[in-house]
């Protein structure tokens, strides 16, 4: 296994107390696979990327474990955790205008990567950047190398920033809403692209994305998450004809469909709580319509409705029971 993330749990410093942010976040990624993570903001998708990559304040508690190729990253002291960085596992975020440095030329901020990761002296770095800007995608890659960021297109920029987090050929890469920014026909070019180098590379890939239209163009499995926890876990198809739990329901149905396809997460009556206020049972009872009197009361067991598919939620307690004794 690539990457095991095991009962994650973080809290923030907020207003001179802390606040539970993620709550016994589990899950698993292997190599060559893209798992999605999937629910509206404010659920926890960028906190859990961020805890796997402890990009977190100073004062943030982080518990429960991050297992990649078996090295707890939880427990891993900073000066070790900068090795990993960029180098086991690396990040891309939605903007990449803001994640480049307006100063620097391409080549320059690609090899700073390579100065940090590696051994390459200048010429074999150069010979590493030129061609990983080719693996990118990026036409001119000679010429590219001396250009400044804003004389490229956003696409290409994001292509920059792929490049960057692909230097040292991580075994890991988390996107944070990667092709938000961009429009749709570069959007499908740029998930090609991940997939491609997925393939070719071998790596596990997480993406966070809102856009139901990425999760079926790119991930083999989608968790989901609501107000820091996980409610469901599927295969990505499976989730798509067979979703269990109300609020995968609400994302999946609560949209108008155009000839059957569906583009966006919907919305659904309601906001996540948040985190200072959180229910004591399920945390989407206000928002459901199928909520029970227990709902309120007790924390919903997470129950394995098939291999490969779980769910956080008491409609599926009596079902699994059911299974359980037929099995014995
Ligand atoms: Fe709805 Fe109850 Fe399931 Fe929560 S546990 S999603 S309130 S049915
Ligand atoms: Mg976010």
């Amino acid at each position: 296994m690539l990457l095991e993330v095991k009962d994650l749990t973080l809290s923030l410093m907020r207003q001179g107390s802390y606040t539970k942010i993620l709550e016994d976040v589990s899950f698993t990624v292997q190599k060559g696979e893209t798992l999605g993570i999937v629910g509206e903001s404010g659920c926890g998708k960028s906190m859990t990327a961020l805890s796997l990559m402890k990009l977190l304040p100073d004062k943030a508690k982080l518990f429960g474990e991050v297992l990649l190729d078996s090295e707890d990253i939880v427990k891993l002291p900073r000066k070790n955790l900068e090795k990993i960085r960029g180098d086991q596992m690396s990040m891309i975020f939605q903007d990449p205008l803001t994640s480049l440095n307006p100063l620097h030329t391409v080549g320059k901020q690609i090899e700073e990567t390579l100065v940090l990761h590696t051994n390459l002296n200048k010429s074999q770095r150069r010979n590493r950047v030129i061609s990983l800007l080719k693996e990118v995608g990026l036409p001119r890659a000679e010429d590219l190398y001396n250009e400044y960021p804003h004389q490229l297109s956003g696409g290409m920029r994001q292509r920059i920033m792929i490049a960057i987090a692909m230097a040292c050929n991580p075994k890991l890469l988390i996107c944070d809403e990667p092709t938000t920014a961009l429009d749709v026909t570069v959007q499908a070019q740029i998930l090609e692209l991940m997939n491609h180098l997925k393939e070719t590379n071998d790596m596990g890939i997480i993406m966070i994305t809102h856009d139901l239209g990425v999760v079926a163009e790119v991930c083999d499995n989608v968790m989901v998450m609501y107000a820091g926890q996980v409610v469901e876990k599927a295969n990505v198809i499976e989730l798509f004809q067979n979703p269990k739990h109300p609020y995968t329901k609400g994302l999946l149905y609560s949209i108008p469909q155009l000839e059957g396809k569906i583009e966006k997460l919907g919305s659904i009556p309601g906001t996540v709580p948040s985190p200072e206020n959180m229910p004591v049972g399920c945390r989407f009872y206000d928002r459901c319509k199928y909520a029970m009197e227990k709902c309120k009361l007790e924390t919903p067991p997470t129950v394995e409705i098939k291999d490969n598919h779980s769910t956080a939620c008491w409609l599926y307690e009596e079902e699994v029971r059911e299974n359980e004794l037929i099995g014995s």
